[in-house]
């Protein structure tokens, strides 16, 4: 995979196999071949293969490039990380962490197998240090969205995620967070799901009162809320909080499914860190009875998905890299992959992959049409068809020669 920064002062044009935009369609016919042209780091026409265009600045150098058959979409979007741990050996990241040189190594290698999925823009979901944080100022592709550190009450579940936060220092809290650079909030509202009880998930954290509190604390600071909700109880609350986005959701009813589509709250699903404890002997792959609870877990969860574009919710992908079993990069295909067993088109997934990812990051990314900014990945093969194509990213291609972003 090799990453392209475009530069300002020249004029591109991209002939492509095929350019797919906002998922459902072909922006220039599918199999006829189009060309992307870029100016000021910014999609300037998107035409048919050989159809003339004139560049508005004339006196740049145009650098034609030829990507032959690929196919050009919109960036992946993975919408719930956690760059702080590996997904391979949740005791030994937490002990790197001590141990900057090393935990910098892992960081850049878990960077570059994000990047190399065509994963060009991750949201965390925080760590007790800000590890990810400081990731963001150091590198320039991926894209990093990062809370710093996460909100939970003290001694509740989650202390490798935030230090414990009592309510009257929510304000204060949210002050140091905005000046260490945090890009949104992350709140804990309930524990975690069980692998050996079904449907048992970890209890709420929050009142209603104290929930609301921080959504509008963080909102009055310009700071959108994800929160981690893992119960139907805990998603019911975060939506009569307020809060902008709903972060595992499992067991969710169908009410609270129709209440995010009607307050047009996106939900990031995250089945993969479940499904992923099928293949993990230490978190009870062996034992009968968990593996059910696990499969059942995984089933009921693609069941909701399955509803959720039919009643209009909108759908990230978030794969929680770094828990147990899910690796950098590698765990957004894998959860592609459950969308598709929920039985969802590869046009949902696609919409869901890139522009719902851009949407919910703030990102003007996620459609290839004029004066959007110049965010595209290239493949080999047609993702409309077969979604491996996604597994095969050959080029990246980014605004502005470094820091696309992350300085701002
Ligand atoms: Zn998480």
């Amino acid at each position: 995979m090799k990453i392209m920064y475009f530069e300002k002062t020249k004029n591109y044009m991209i002939n492509a196999g095929r350019i797919i935009d906002n998922g459902g369609f072909c922006a220039t016919g599918c199999d006829q071949g189009g060309t992307l042209y870029v100016e000021e780091n910014r999609i300037a026409a998107v035409t048919s293969r050989n159809e003339a265009y004139s560049f508005s600045r004339v006196d740049y150098a145009a650098v034609e490039i030829d990507l032959g058959g690929l196919t050009i979409l919109p960036p992946l979007i993975d919408c719930h990380v956690h760059l702080a741990l590996d997904g391979v050996d949740f005791s030994a990241a937490l002990k790197r962490w001590d141990n900057p040189e090393e935990l910098d190594h892992i960081i850049e290698g878990q960077l570059r197998d994000t990047l190399n999925c065509g994963v060009l823009a991750v949201r965390d979901g925080g760590d007790r240090r800000g590890i990810a944080r400081q990731a963001k100022s150091r590198c320039s592709a991926p894209l990093i969205k990062s809370p710093v550190h996460a909100l939970r009450k003290p001694e509740t579940y989650g202390a490798f995620l935030g230090r414990g936060t009592l309510l009257p220092e929510t304000g204060n809290v949210l002050d140091h967070l905005v000046m260490l650079g945090a890009d949104h909030v992350k709140v804990i509202v309930s524990g975690v799901v069980s692998f050996k009880e079904y449907g048992k998930v970890g209890p709420v954290q929050y009142t209603l009162g104290e929930l609301a509190q921080i959504v509008h604390g963080a909102h009055r600071r310009g700071l959108k809320v994800m929160a981690h909700a893992s119960s139907d109880e805990a998603v019911s609350l975060s939506i009569a909080a307020g809060v902008d986005t709903i972060e595992h959701g499992y067991f969710l009813s169908d009410d609270s499914l129709s209440k995010l589509a009607e307050k047009r709250i996106p939900w990031i699903p995250t089945v993969i860190p479940v499904a992923a404890q099928l293949h993990n002997p230490a978190a009870g792959g062996n034992n009968r009875l968990n593996r059910y609870v696990i499969e059942k877990t995984v089933e009921r969860q693609l069941a909701m998905i399955n509803k959720a574009p039919g009643l209009g919710v909108m759908l990230g992908v978030g794969t929680d890299a770094g828990a147990g079993g899910v690796r950098h990069g590698y765990g957004f295909h894998q959860e592609l992959e459950l969308y598709r067993n929920a039985g969802l088109s590869n046009s949902q997934i696609l919409q869901s992959a890139t522009l719902n990812g851009a949407n919910i990051l703030n990102l003007g990314w996620g459609r290839i049409q004029p004066g959007r900014p110049a965010a595209f990945i290239a493949v080999a093969g047609n993702p409309l068809d077969n979604l491996a194509a996604l597994k095969r990213v050959q080029y990246a291609f980014l605004p502005g020669q470094s820091p696309p972003d992350n300085s701002q």
